[in-house]
């Protein structure tokens, strides 16, 4: 819990009168010794989705809840559930071989996005721009891993130099940035780059709150793009961090996280 987001979640959790005691993650034996409402904050992957379980299996209230957590974990869930929801999502699909990368490629028009289903920080997310390309990246990737025989082929989207993060609590959009990068077409603030508020408007609020609904997250942060076609979301986070937004933005997006989460505790 050293992290800057928890430290500002955790003053703003106890400036409500809420009694909040922090786990430190290598001292919990799950399923023992875990409170009623957890406010799952980890940062490794691996180890959010077992607590949010351990959080629900007796009754209890894991925020974000479990499933919301799966979902938005794996980009081709994420895709499917948008897809349900009819939120606007670049056309993607999942292959398991050369062949039907190259299939789905040709019809989709090159260049084209491929990456894994569970990444981040823009983590071998790939712009391929031919069928020699694609060929020679799947290659490589059968020769590193034989166990990344999973890919996201995925429409690309020229977009402006920029993607926008929206922070959502509950059904309202409380804050957004810009990420703008200096050159490079992936914009995760963690590679650089600068952020700007945005101003939120109707049509974005609608885009990111049905995108966090549609993996069911209590709070999320949702990347989205501007197309031609209007905002289209990339992805949408479980565990968002929110020091950028709240610094950028000056909106207090932790006390609006806290507010979410005393809700579940009066329950
Ligand atoms: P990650 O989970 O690693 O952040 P993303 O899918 O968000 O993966 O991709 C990382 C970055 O790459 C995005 O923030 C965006 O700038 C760029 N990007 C991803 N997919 C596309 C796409 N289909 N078209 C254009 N740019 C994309
Ligand atoms: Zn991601
Ligand atoms: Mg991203």
């Amino acid at each position: 819990m050293a992290r800057l987001d928890e430290k500002l979640l955790l003053n703003e959790l106890r400036s409500l009168g809420l009694q909040v005691r922090p786990l430190n993650i290598e001292e919990v034996a799950a399923p023992e010794g875990l409170g009623e409402v957890g406010v799952i904050r980890l940062a490794a992957r691996s180890r959010v989705i077992p607590m949010a379980f351990t959080y629900e299996h007796s009754g209890g209230v894991a925020i974000n809840n479990a499933m919301s957590l799966i979902l938005s974990h794996d980009k081709y869930f994420t895709y499917l559930k948008l897809k349900e929801a009819r939120v606007p999502t670049p056309e993607t699909y999942l292959v398991f071989g050369r062949e039907a990368a190259k299939e789905v490629a040709r019809r989709l028009g090159y260049p084209v996005i491929v990456k894994p289903t569970d990444g981040s920080w823009g983590r071998f997310v790939n712009l391929v721009k031919s069928a020699e390309d694609l060929e020679s990246l799947i290659l490589q990737k059968a020769a590193m891993d034989s166990h990344m025989h999973l890919y996201l082929v995925q429409e690309f989207i020229n977009k402006p130099n920029r993607d926008i993060r929206v922070t959502v609590v509950g059904d309202r959009a409380v804050a957004a940035i810009y990420r703008i990068t200096n050159g490079d077409w992936r914009t995760n603030t963690a590679r650089g780059g600068k952020a700007e508020p945005v101003k939120i408007d109707p049509e974005l609020e609608d885009v990111a709150v049905r995108a966090s609904k549609a993996v069911g997250a209590y709070y999320s942060g949702v990347d989205v793009v501007e197309s031609e076609r209007g905002y289209l979301v990339l992805e949408v986070n479980g565990v968002p961090e929110f020091k950028n937004v709240q610094r950028v933005t000056g909106v207090n997006v932790a006390g609006e996280i806290a507010r979410l989460v005393a809700e579940f505790v009066k329950k």
